[in-house]
């Protein structure tokens, strides 16, 4: 049988002023034809300049590509001509989906022009012809009112629903293999479950290979058929997922299999305090709709409604939920970096809504942000000793000696070398600058540090050990965190406490081991199954939450939920369900909730019953 697709023996080289090294060394690739096969190794490990190489679309110089083939369908692509590869091959037989669909959206023409386009450059089709065939795409990757979506700017689409029309653009010009470049990176949980699974069923119906490039192994098993680690430019191990990943052979992949497995941190060893240290009652923060983006007055964007929370002392408290839930919304208002709307925020015994300015500077300083991204979070045009010495600078008044020592003891403490002080942050990988970015949070000894997705830009292997410097940075310093994550695994791996958003309200909290254990609410437990699951294979094994998360303008009366709830009844639409204590300091609001209904298992299946004789 004819190899659908093979790479033998590339070498592709990259020129810099210090040399050519080698970046991508593959001796043998094969993928069979309709099969998935998944490519999984750390930023720089050569994924994307395989795939770029693939679709020959890889800049020459600086890359260099010294010897090897690249075969799709029996040719070698590598001996092609440009102009050939764009005439027959890109977006033809073999499409990309990349990370971000922003970088590939064109923000000024609409979604349907621009599918329209690209219809009409690989196939002959009147303007007519290929309105009609856009609009059959759009509702073939499941997105609603295709029309109206064809006449909408990519701004104006979630993120979920931009990839959806990416898939489209790739599926519409026919492309028979496609390049998935960690296609789901960016978006939540619940949307990558539903994104991954429209992408298998569209692969069944129209017989497409796909080469999927990812940095998180449970996402592989879940997806893939087969597998090749990639470290350093080489692949060293491949196979059926199962086997790879049951029967890992070399210490890279067992490496990677234990960062994702670990277990949940000790976390009875910590000391339980029962000092307060934050507490918020009835916070709300509302902003207004501008009059020219609504024409009634009044109307605004509930982002945090009536939020209620109490932080101890040396606590985790984990804070989870899909994009636009409330939860960055909710951290800012609580630092006074948003005007809150109404309700209290008591910090260490200080209302921190009537504080006057200079207090609040001073109570500010007790509170630190580590950011998402430290791309973007540190200055590149200051060494790392400027940027660590900043807070220390507005703070505090030290001498130029006693400062490095104190920017010299900072980095020591986040595991990295004093003279990393004098250099600047392109010079370090993303795990090194997420630890300047500790440093710098940790400068002026405060007392809260909220981490805000502190480990989603970064690897596998980096996150891991960014995890557990943070642990041990809490129990040496005393700290407390707030942690923002919408990568679950994390905030069980590090959180005391966990709670749950959904649309500005918090539906769920408790301590982690419970929640985690024994979620309650229809939300939490939706949301915790469709995490991928490195023990599970097969995209069967992800649920997802139908429909999207609706407006926070207006949000749905009744419960939030009860618009995309599998188990809704007629009071969930017409009245909000109260918060109650259901077990062991574990907190839900659902009406499936009450004594009655716990006690009476029979009515709540029978609820079930109903509702699904309903739909
Ligand atoms: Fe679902 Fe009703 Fe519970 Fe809301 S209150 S989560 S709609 S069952």
């Amino acid at each position: 049988m004819k190899t659908y697709f093979e790479v033998k023996n590339l070498k592709i080289n990259n020129q810099t002023f210090e040399g050519v090294p080698t970046v991508l060394d593959i001796d043998h690739i094969e993928i069979q034809r309709g099969k998935t096969y998944g490519i999984v190794g750390e930023s720089g490990s050569g994924k994307t300049v395989l795939a770029l190489s693939i679709l020959g679309l890889l800049q020459c110089p600086p890359g260099e590509i010294e010897s090897g083939e690249i075969v799709f369908e029996g040719e070698n692509l590598l001996k092609t001509s440009n102009r050939y590869m764009e005439q027959s091959i890109r977006g033809k037989k073999i499409a990309m989906i990349f990370q971000d669909p922003m970088s590939t959206l064109n923000p000024v023409f609409t979604v349907g022009y621009q599918i329209i386009q690209v219809i009409r450059k690989n196939q002959r089709l009147s303007e007519k012809g290929a309105y009609k065939k856009a609009v059959e795409m759009i509702k073939t990757v499941k997105l609603p009112d295709a029309e109206d979506i064809m006449k909408k700017y990519p701004h104006q689409l979630s993120g979920g629903q931009r990839q959806r029309v990416i898939i489209a653009m790739a599926l519409a010009c026919g492309a028979e293999l496609i390049i998935a470049d960690e296609p789901t990176r960016n978006l939540d949980v619940t949307i990558q479950a539903s994104i991954l699974k429209t992408l298998k069923e569209l692969q069944k119906k129209f017989h497409v290979t796909i080469l999927f490039i990812a940095n998180n192994l449970s996402l592989v098993s879940t997806f893939c058929d087969e597998l090749a680690i990639l470290y350093k430019g080489k692949i060293i191990e491949h196979g059926r997922v199962r086997d790879v990943l049951r029967n890992p052979q070399h210490d890279y992949t067992k490496l990677l299999i234990r960062s994702i497995t670990k277990d949940t941190l000790s976390k009875d060893k910590r000391k339980e305090s029962k000092e307060v240290l934050l507490e918020v009652k009835e916070l709300k923060k509302y902003f207004p709709v501008k009059k020219k983006f609504s024409k009634k007055e009044g109307v605004w964007v509930k982002a945090v409604d009536e939020v209620d929370l109490t932080i101890h002392k040396g606590e985790v408290v984990g804070i989870v939920g899909e994009s636009g839930c409330g939860k960055s919304t909710l951290v800012n208002t609580i630092l006074n970096l948003h005007q809150p709307t109404g309700g209290q925020v008591i910090f260490d015994g200080n209302n921190m809504f009537t504080l006057k300015k200079n207090e609040l500077r001073k109570v500010r300083k007790d509170i630190q942000i580590v950011f998402q991204d430290p791309y973007w979070s540190l200055n590149p045009r200051w060494l790392v000793k400027d940027i660590v010495a900043e807070p220390i600078k507005v703070h505090r008044n030290l001498d130029e000696k006693s400062l490095l020592k104190r920017i010299e003891e900072l980095l020591e403490m986040v595991g990295l070398p004093k003279e990393a002080a004098f250099k600047y942050p392109h010079e370090f990988s993303g795990g090194q600058r997420q630890r300047i970015a500790i440093a710098r949070s940790l400068a002026v000894n405060p007392k809260l540090v909220v981490l805000d997705e502190p480990t989603s830009s970064i690897d596998v292997l980096s996150q891991a050990q960014i995890l557990d410097l943070l642990d041990d940075l809490r129990e040496r310093l005393e700290l407390t965190n707030i942690l923002i994550s919408h990568d679950l695994s994390v905030v069980n791996y590090m959180s005391d406490r966990i709670i749950i958003m959904y649309l500005g309200k918090i539906v769920e909290y408790g301590r982690s081991v419970e929640v985690f254990k024994n979620p309650l609410h229809p939300y939490t437990q939706a949301l915790f199954n469709s995490i991928p699951d490195i023990e599970k294979e097969g995209v069967e094994s992800l649920a997802t939450i139908e429909g999207n998360v609706p407006s926070a303008i207006n949000p749905p009366l009744g419960c939030r939920f009860h618009t995309r709830c599998p188990k809704v009844m007629e009071i969930c639409k017409e009245q909000l369900p109260e918060m109650k204590c259901i077990e062991n300091d574990h907190y839900a609001a659902c009406f499936l909730l009450t004594k009655e209904e716990l006690g009476k298992k029979e009515v709540y299946l029978d609820i079930n019953k109903s509702h699904k004789d309903k739909s």
